[in-house]
């Protein structure tokens, strides 16, 4: 069996491991930049966002983090820091939220003027909810954004000492985190293969621009800039720059 075939079937049954190598991330790129390729497909950037975040699911289960894993349901400090998203993700979520009846736009609309333009320090001392949280439980669960699929803590006391206080480090698992990595390594490299942008965005202003209407997908797919005045998130982090260009090139090939 080829290298090549290897690394496929490896993907295909396993995920992506921590710290996973180019061909590994390339057969992940690739998988997502056919998705955002079909041109047939309306729904291409939020199906892409779902690719993402099932191949996340699958690494997961090959790759879990280990013992000691704090977080459980209705644990929610950490939904109450700024989180970013692709728009793919924004897209996903945005179709998660208007098929769910008990939505509440209006809160979410709330919190997006509440936390817009508010940087990530201050974002953690003022202890406001995402938008999608309601009693203590994220109400898109299914479509959350990879950032908040590796959150972990090992110490949910840190956590609760550390509840609007950026300072406090809160000790994780680094095997989740490791795997967002290489997830949106994928993902991103994906998006510039397709010629697509592929910046972060602040989840909750961003979820605003992308629910009113199915359009804004098909309208960021023409290459519109509809979320011009979202704010930002940070790009990839240095160290993946140049391993982020051999990505996109293999993405497309
Ligand atoms: S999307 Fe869900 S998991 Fe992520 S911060 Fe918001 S409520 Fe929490």
């Amino acid at each position: 069996m080829s290298q090549a075939q290897q690394a496929r079937d490896f993907v295909r049954t396993r995920g992506l491991p921590p710290g996973a190598d180019l061909p590994l991330l390339a057969v992940q790129a690739r998988a997502l930049y056919r998705v955002l390729s079909d041109r047939a497909n309306r729904r291409r950037a939020g199906d892409a966002a779902e690719a993402a975040h099932r191949g996340f699911a699958l690494s997961t289960r090959s790759h879990p983090p280990g013992p000691g894993i704090a977080c459980r349901a209705g644990c929610a400090f950490c939904c109450h820091t700024l989180i970013v998203v692709t728009a793919p993700e924004a897209f996903r979520l945005a179709r998660h939220v208007r098929g769910d009846a008990a939505a509440d736009r209006q809160r979410i609309a709330a919190a997006a003027t509440a936390t817009r333009g508010v940087p990530a320090d201050q974002r953690a001392r003022d202890r406001r909810p995402c938008a999608l949280l309601l009693d203590g439980r994220c109400t898109a669960y299914d479509a959350r954004p990879l950032l908040c699929r590796a959150g972990n803590s090992l110490d949910a006391a840190a956590c609760e000492a550390g509840f609007g206080d950026p300072g406090i480090v809160i000790p994780a698992s680094a095997i989740p985190l490791r795997l967002k990595d290489a997830h949106m390594l994928a993902l991103v490299a994906a998006l510039r293969a397709a010629a697509l942008d592929a910046r972060a965005y602040e989840l909750n202003h961003a979820l605003t621009v992308a629910l009113p209407s199915a359009d804004a997908e098909q309208r960021w797919l023409s290459g519109e800039d509809v979320f011009a005045g979202v704010q930002q998130g940070p790009p990839p982090p240095p160290p993946h720059a140049a391993l982020l260009e051999r990505l996109a090139a293999e993405a497309a090939r």
